[in-house]
């Protein structure tokens, strides 16, 4: 067993208003018992608009849930209609914000490049990424997985220092699995996992691959997230749509400790 801490992200998409935002947060946290927060980080990631709502509500009720983001631009201000600055969200008491999913690269024209200037922004705001990466059905079967796998996580690291890489989170994500109700098995978790953290290795250096958190992302349930957790290369789980029941995502938490 490693001991790095896992982390459980709920990424709530395009779902919750704010005020379902606050009930979820809410019953989330009475579903969980205070200890299990030092074993475990929670993260939610609701949409934008809830943001600020949840923060008062984690601030007012001193709640240990972290705050995420799903999405943020790489500038600070300027002529970019419709987007977000990462000051915003640090001004927010944002602490991690995803970057880099396959829903925003596949529907919004994401690149490696701009996924890399996200992650440096991030940081940049003494925020924490959650990096995603991840194959297609079709590279899968072409047996592309870790080549393609290994190429997003080398561009979305470019030029970072070896300390930032230790502290982030890197979400592998296989893209078929993502609210598809397929699962990678935890063995295939496990391989790509260990991959990513061979490569973070070889570029950063054995503290930077021993200390980064990799999740695992795509249709997690409760049901299947302790065997994900028991390998060793898994460190957490990025969750969809199982994080918008309060109750499912909280037995996702608990199952990653058991
Ligand atoms: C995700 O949103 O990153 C995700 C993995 O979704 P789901 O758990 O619904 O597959």
């Amino acid at each position: 067993m490693s001991d790095r801490k896992p982390i459980i992200s709920g990424n709530w998409k395009m779902n919750l208003n704010h005020f379902e935002a606050i009930q979820t947060v809410q019953k989330l946290h009475y579903s969980l018992p205070k200890e299990v927060y030092d074993s475990v980080d929670v993260s939610v990631h609701p949409p934008f608009t809830d943001i600020r709502s949840v923060q008062t509500v984690i601030e007012a009720d001193d709640l240990d849930i972290l705050l995420g983001a799903q999405h943020c631009h790489w500038e600070e201000t300027g002529a970019f209609t419709g987007e977000v600055s990462p000051a915003f969200l640090a001004k927010l008491d944002v602490q991690l914000v995803v970057c880099g999913h396959s829903e925003r690269r596949d529907l919004f024209g994401e690149t490696d490049e701009m996924v890399n200037q996200k992650v440096h922004a991030i940081f940049k705001h003494a925020m924490t990424p959650i990096m995603c990466c991840g194959e297609s059905l079709d590279e899968r079967e072409a047996g592309e997985t870790e080549a393609k796998v290994l190429s997003q996580v080398a561009a979305g690291l470019d030029r970072l220092k070896a300390d930032q890489v230790a502290s982030m989170v890197i979400a592998y994500e296989p893209i078929w699995a993502i609210g598809t109700g397929k699962t990678a098995t935890a063995d295939d978790a496990q391989t790509v996992c260990n991959a990513i953290r061979n490569a973070v290795a070889a570029q950063f250096g054995a503290d930077a691959a021993a200390a980064v958190r990799i999740q695992y992302g795509g249709s997690v349930k409760a049901g299947t997230t302790e065997e994900l957790m028991a390998q060793p290369d898994v460190d957490g789980a990025l969750v969809g749509g199982a994080s918008l029941d309060p109750d499912e995502f909280a037995r996702i938490v608990q199952f990653a400790i058991a």
